[in-house]
């Protein structure tokens, strides 16, 4: 009696837990013949990522530094190439980014006396 199990191995040696295609012995990712689909899957996702981002992240060594690369995360916001959550998260990363710069702006102050 089969069971009602994707007939494929995983990389750990176990049996695949997923449920077969209907009428296939293999899921979505073992059926030999779904491999063109899974591949052009695999291409959409990484070009909608690739597409998140409109440029990479600049280096900020300054507080103008900072203040510019938020202006393009709030223009790709507006523009919706980011998600609101993604511009969220790049605008709390750059807040720190810009108290680091003004610690390091005071660390390389000549001292006072
Ligand atoms: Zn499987």
């Amino acid at each position: 009696m089969s069971e009602n199990k994707c007939q494929a191995t995983t990389e750990s040696g176990s049996r695949c837990p997923n449920a077969p295609l209907s009428g296939g012995q293999f899921c979505f990712t073992h059926d030999p013949d779904k491999a063109a689909e899974r591949e052009a899957a695999r291409a959409k996702g990484g070009a909608s990522r690739a597409a998140q981002l409109s440029a990479p992240v600049p280096k900020m060594a300054t507080a103008g530094d900072v203040r510019d690369y938020l202006a393009r995360v709030m223009r790709d916001a507006e523009a919706q190439l980011i998600a609101p959550r993604v511009a969220t998260s790049l605008a709390n990363l750059a807040r720190v980014q810009l108290d680091a710069v003004a610690a390091a702006a005071e660390e390389n102050k000549p001292g006072d006396w």
